[in-house]
């Protein structure tokens, strides 16, 4: 009835059916900048603040939720159906080659961008409390501790911990002791993991229809605890490490697509849109997972055995805007000492941030906390050093969620990739979303 169409309420109505008609990735994108509003104006207002941040803490175990169960049975699955051994190592080397590339391509554009641009000089350094700053006190690991931990002692414990490379490493296990079980024990089993899987699938599906909400709780919540004051003091270091994400995601990242695929990268990114929205919302490459799996899966057509064996190994050891990140700053910190870094501690440098960029948890701030790995190894243990590094970290949210985005593109770019090159039909031409 045309009176019914013409009732305010009807027209609300409207609006709402035309959002909810939208594209995923175009509710993410409106999501991110009413929540950067929403964050700007009504940060202050104790009520707002506390809403959005509960909204976002449950929308952030939500998602924890199902990493652990997701990144089990998709291992197990896609393990146990590679079948022959060789070509699970074949899929290993080529995995481990893109890791190492990429992650060392970024450093460079880190080391180069500091280089010519300088944003260390003049830096005033702070006041010096002689000690590390007290959030980063508990400094991770050495790289050959992480490499014994991914050997779990107890797998239900690692699960619990979320020991996320002991998970892997007993998930391939398992997956390649049921590849060699051709028998009915073997196959009850596969196609038990096989459903589970799917299960876990659909899950992820019902989460990430909830995104958006996701979305805007997250940034909000960021933009509401961000402290600005800082910004004018660093802000060329912060534009810096800005210019690099930005020309490693778009310049670098994009060729190597193109030449390995012979693909329009637009299409990769449209199609990974949603996980790179939720990436840069959440500064959890782990927490992103589930994202990344399903746009691979769905928007992509990457198969589940190259997505489970590349990505959940990726969200763990491939940062790509991590080992930038710790190269440029271990850099930046250097020049605002005065201090020239001769070539080979430059060298020293990018290999230190590449391995460090391996041992990075997968969590928000992680790579700003193992900065301290490569100060040391150049000998940058000084406590204006310390000093500095505390000025980084009031800063460093939005660096966070943008080398989050970055490490999570380059994981989806290496499963394209690697898909492709084992003969997968990337299927971009399906409506993504
Ligand atoms: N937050 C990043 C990630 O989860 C790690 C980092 O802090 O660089 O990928």
């Amino acid at each position: 009835m045309w009176w019914l169409d013409n009732l305010p309420q009807s027209r609300s109505h409207t609006v709402t059916g035309i959002l909810l008609k939208l594209k995923l990735h175009w509710q993410i994108l409106i999501a991110m900048i009413l929540g950067a509003a929403a964050g700007s104006l009504f940060g202050d207002n104790a009520v707002f603040s506390g809403t959005v941040d509960k909204v976002a803490t449950v929308f952030m175990r939500l998602l924890r939720m199902v990493i652990v169960p997701l990144i089990f049975t998709s291992i197990v699955t896609g393990v146990a159906g590679i079948g022959d051994p060789k070509s699970l190592g074949r899929l290993g080397l080529k995995t481990l080659l893109y890791y190492l590339a990429t992650s060392f391509f970024a450093a460079l554009v880190g080391l180069g961008l500091v280089n010519i641009i300088q944003p260390g000089v003049g830096v005033e350094i702070p006041e010096l409390s002689g000690e590390r700053p007290e959030e980063l006190d508990n400094v991770a690991t050495s790289l050959t501790d992480v490499i014994i931990n991914m050997v779990p002692t107890n797998p239900v414990q690692a699960a619990a911990d979320f020991d996320i490379l002991g998970l892997i490493f007993f998930s391939i296990f398992l997956g390649a002791a049921m590849a060699t079980m051709q028998n009915a024990a073997g196959e009850r089993l596969r196609s038990f993991f096989g459903a589970a899987f799917e299960a876990m699938m659909v899950m992820t599906g019902f989460v990430l229809r909830v995104l958006p909400i996701g979305v805007f709780a997250l940034i909000a919540a960021a933009i509401s605890k961000m402290g600005f004051g800082v910004f004018n003091q660093i802000g060329q270091y912060m534009l810096t490490i800005a210019i690099g994400l930005t020309l490693h995601t778009f310049v670098v990242l994009p060729l190597l697509f193109f030449v390995l695929t012979k693909r329009n990268p637009l299409d990769h990114y449209r199609a990974m849109a949603p996980a790179m929205a939720m990436a840069f919302s959440t500064s959890s490459s782990s927490a992103t997972l589930p994202a990344t799996i399903k746009c691979l899966r769905e928007n992509v057509g990457v198969s589940n055995k190259t997505t489970s064996f590349v990505i959940p190994m990726g969200a763990t050891i491939n940062m790509d805007g991590t080992a930038l990140y710790e190269c440029a700053g271990a850099l930046f910190i250097a020049q605002a000492l005065g201090i020239q870094m001769s070539f080979t501690q430059q060298i020293v440098i990018v290999i230190t941030a590449l391995l460090v960029s391996i041992g990075a948890a997968s969590i928000p701030s992680a790579g700003l906390v193992m900065i301290f790995i490569v100060l040391e190894a150049v000998g940058l243990t000084d406590p204006a050093a310390y000093a500095l590094v505390g000025l980084m970290l009031a800063v460093d949210r939005p660096l966070d969620m943008y080398r989050t985005m970055v490490n999570i593109t380059s994981d989806s770019i290496g499963a394209a990739v690697i898909g492709d090159s084992e003969g997968e039909e990337l299927n971009y031409d399906k409506d993504s979303d």
